[in-house]
């Protein structure tokens, strides 16, 4: 049976180890000051998104190559099927990596090169969802046009970014695009805004939700009574793409007790257990199949193989 995941950041997964010896490459100072590179990307105890978010800079910085493209991709295959997943969908920003010497279709090509290798080597299949960064307008458009030229070579498109004030419906034109063209969509709604920005995804085309868990605002918990937008969610089986770690860390949710994923589990919600950004939140797959069963979650792997339906792999 074939265990997916559905949700990570390639530029969220380096390896402290390969992070340092890149940073070594081209002197990249930041990360050669310090002690501990682990420790340096960490933002576990993270006290604010910015905090968070500043981590990628640094990563993005050590992926401007086609070489460490392909490598950093090969290393995040061969990191997954050691956690025991066959089906692996990455996502990157692919605008992030363009350069003078690296065009858009040359950041997909050595992305997908290194995921052949893994495949050839592992027999973990994956592939790529570009993301549009949804708090540059016109970088949104430029992904779009990008995924339509390239649509062969990924699997599916996506926004990230700050979800607050920057919701699906303001790239409306270029998700109506991306739809005709035939390609997946999953769109990150429901953690930093509410129920509204879920609603507004699925009418956008989300095929998928990313994160998703404030849809249990949209539940009354003494009742089980449903709001409209869950039972839209479940009518449909739009998978929710659920990240625990990555909640706390973004100080969605205090601790882990406090997160819903069980409940929204309890409620009939398609549930996929995720790891989003490895590297930052100090955790892997198996971290997270345990953290699910401390909350008392029967059958955690069951989760990881139910994703395979929801995958935008072939
Ligand atoms: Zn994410």
């Amino acid at each position: 049976m074939n265990k997916t995941i559905l949700h990570d950041h390639l530029d969220g997964g380096l390896r402290p180890s390969t992070a340092l010896e890149l940073a070594k490459q081209i002197h990249y100072t930041p990360l050669l000051e310090t002690d501990d590179v682990s420790t340096f990307f960490d933002r576990s105890d993270s006290s604010s998104l910015d905090h968070y978010l500043e981590a990628f800079t640094h990563t993005i910085a050590l992926m401007q190559t086609g070489a460490n493209l392909e490598r950093i991709a090969y290393e995040a295959a061969e990191d997954m099927h050691n956690n025991g997943i066959n089906m692996y969908e990455s996502r990157y920003a692919p605008f992030y990596s363009v350069n003078e010497t690296l065009s858009p279709a040359k950041v997909i090509d050595s992305i997908n090169s290194g995921f052949k290798k893994a495949e050839n080597d592992f027999g973990i299949k994956s592939g790529l969802i570009l993301c549009g960064m949804r708090h540059d307008f016109d970088n949104v458009g430029q992904v779009a046009e990008l995924a339509i030229e390239t649509k062969d070579k990924i699997i599916g498109f996506d926004i990230a970014g700050p979800e607050l004030n920057f919701m699906p419906s303001l790239f409306e034109t270029s998700f109506m695009k991306i739809k005709e063209a035939g390609i997946n969509i999953t769109i990150h709604a429901g953690e930093g805004d509410g129920v509204h920005s879920i609603k507004d995804a699925l009418s956008n085309g989300a095929q998928r939700i990313g994160h998703g868990v404030r849809i249990i605002e949209d539940i009354n918990l003494e009742t089980g009574e449903l709001g409209d937008t869950s039972k839209e969610l479940i009518d449909k089986q739009i998978p929710l793409e659920v990240c625990i770690t990555s909640n706390i860390h973004t100080n969605m949710y205090k601790s882990v007790e406090d997160h819903p994923i069980k409940n929204l589990i309890d409620s009939g919600f398609n549930i996929s257990l995720n790891t989003d950004n490895r590297l930052m939140s100090n955790t892997n797959v198996n971290k997270e199949i345990q953290i699910a069963e401390s909350l008392g979650i029967a059958n955690v792997e069951q989760l990881l193989v139910n994703s395979t339906s929801y995958s935008f792999l072939d």
